[in-house]
């Protein structure tokens, strides 16, 4: 295992870390629903990709709570 030989400042670790900060994403809006939605995916509202639908979209999957 590598070991460090100086330690690093606190200076020089805030300074290293200045860069990690997370960016938001950039989404579209869907040209079929208008939801925001990532680019170059599958709108997962509506299922659409370049106005055409490519995944099949259920309105609501009935669970059956004996079964668990
Ligand atoms: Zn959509």
């Amino acid at each position: 295992m590598a070991v460090q030989q100086n330690k690093v400042s606190k200076s020089r670790r805030n300074n290293r870390r200045a860069h990690d900060a997370l960016v938001a994403g950039n989404p579209n809006e869907c040209t079929n629903c208008g939801e925001l939605k990532r680019p170059h995916h599958v709108c997962p509202s509506c299922g659409h990709y370049a106005d055409r639908e490519v995944v099949a979209m259920v309105e609501e999957v009935a669970l059956d709570e004996d079964a668990a």
